[in-house]
């Protein structure tokens, strides 16, 4: 395929891809397939001839669609919403032509000064202080990586890149039982360990419990261990725990340990001022994280990192071999080079989808959105908890909730099955206080009152 040919082939895949959205509620949401099902399709060996786009193209409509779960359907309740707003999607096909890798400035100058005021916009959005700068990662896992990684590095007084961890006091970092797995990776990787990741138990409302945390870390104090940083939560993954950060900074601080803050879902919502007191004391954290790929509208790959300071990661992070030095920018200092504040040196240009995204539907259409969703889903707990035979279970923190039947957990489980074999919605579950439990988040960019109400009519129409 050369140009000349991609660009029909790019206006068949944008007629294909309206198409595909105006019929997502006519599919099921979840995948309809078997394991292997896919994979049983394809020739066993890459082809040794150049094929024709009419049959690549043939191929990925016969093979493609029906195998896959559609994030982008009104009705997808399940996991986390993983939105692509056509703003988005537009500004991800230009970025895809450029094709830039966004690592240093001088490789990407519009890509990078784009990124910082982007961070300056999302910033002031969300009603964070005006000290923090940022980056965009790819996830959320890659941001927390960063952060634990300049906790191991402050703690080893930074030791850890140069000399190891042998030989090393063992460092602790702290977070909630609620806390993401990501956490439980990021402190893997950095060399850490599981072990010595403290989940610290949280109370009725499912918050840290900070007089535990502070025992926790006077007790490993004693014991010799160094802790090096708390995590914290607002709005976990599996039932929408929100821990007190300005709390919990405090025992942080008390403490002289770096924080961050997990806000990867719920972080979109703070758009909307009357949300904001979910993480009141935001503002003291070393850095925080948030993902608009989940509910802002830009599309998967988008986690955007503030950072109070960014020099103990750029430190941490930042390499700057003789091939990446960029002397005749005025000067290395006064230009960013995003590679030294994330993990990869090569970086794709995700700041134009948030560019477009924030310009087409504005602040004040985002903020309808996520009102809304946040509206329904309450009106949908209540509707759930008067059915007979179900209970909620986890009361709606923002639009996430968890419902169980009354039977146990056998019920739950069976139904849940039968929910999405029917095919009309997609709900997947969490374990809460030991219960299977059915989650429902609502978030989808498309999705309107009554694709979430039909959660309720397949729940009446299955029990
Ligand atoms: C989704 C989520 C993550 C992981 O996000 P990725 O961008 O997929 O790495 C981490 N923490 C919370 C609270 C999340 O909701």
């Amino acid at each position: 395929m050369n140009h000349d040919e991609l660009r029909d082939w790019s206006k068949r895949a944008a007629d294909w891809a309206h198409a595909y959205h105006a019929t997502l509620r006519d599919r099921p949401v979840r995948a309809q397939t078997t394991p292997g099902a896919t994979a049983a399709r394809l020739p066993e060996r890459a082809p040794e001839e150049p094929e024709p786009p009419e049959r690549i193209f043939a191929d990925f409509e016969d093979i493609v669609p029906d195998a896959m779960t559609h994030w982008q359907h009104p009705r997808f309740f399940a996991y986390f919403p993983a939105n692509a707003a056509p703003a988005s999607m537009w500004a991800e096909q230009l970025a895809n032509a450029i094709a830039a890798q966004a690592m240093l400035w001088q490789t990407s100058p519009a890509a990078t000064e784009i990124e910082e005021v982007m961070v300056r916009w999302l910033r002031d959005a969300l009603g964070l202080a005006p000290h923090f700068r940022g980056t965009i990662h790819d996830s959320a896992t890659t941001a927390t990586l960063a952060a634990i990684l300049t906790m191991r590095e402050i703690a080893t007084g930074w030791q850890g890149n140069e000399a190891g961890l042998a030989g090393q006091p063992v460092l602790r970092i702290y977070a909630s039982a609620e806390t993401h797995s990501s956490i439980d990776k990021g402190a893997r990787i950095a060399g850490i360990g599981q072990a010595n990741l403290v989940k610290v138990p949280t109370d009725a409302s499912h918050a840290m419990d900070t007089a535990a945390l502070d025992a926790a870390i006077r007790a490993d104090l004693a014991a010799g261990y160094r802790p090096a940083g708390v995590i914290l939560a607002t709005g976990g993954t599996s039932i929408g725990a929100c821990d007190r950060i300005a709390e919990t900074l405090a025992v942080a601080k008390a403490h002289g340990l770096y924080t961050h803050v997990d806000a990867a879902w719920a972080g979109s919502a703070m758009i909307c001022p009357e949300f904001r007191p979910l993480w009141a004391g935001v503002d003291g954290a070393d850095s925080i994280v948030f993902n608009p790929h989940k509910w802002l509208g830009a599309q998967f790959d988008c986690a955007v990192q503030f950072l109070a300071d960014p020099v103990p990661q750029v430190r941490t992070l930042g390499l700057r071999p003789e091939y990446l030095q960029t002397l005749g920018h005025e000067g290395p200092d006064r230009i960013t080079n995003f590679n030294e504040w994330t993990v990869p040196l090569g970086r794709r240009f995700r700041a134009l989808k948030l560019w477009f995204t924030l310009r087409a539907y504005g602040l004040s259409g985002l903020r309808r959105r996520i009102r809304d969703h946040v509206a329904w889903a309450q009106e949908l707990a209540t509707v759930i908890a008067d059915l007979p035979g179900f209970e909620v279970v986890t009361a709606p923190v923002l639009s996430l909730f968890t419902f169980a039947r009354t039977e146990g957990d056998a019920a739950t489980e069976a139904l849940l099955a039968r929910i999405n074999d029917d095919g009309r919605v997609y709900l997947t579950q969490t374990r809460h206080a030991g219960r299977f439990v059915i989650r429902v988040q609502v978030g989808q960019f498309d999705c309107t009152r009554e694709d979430v109400m039909a959660v309720a009519e397949v729940l009446r129409d299955l029990t």
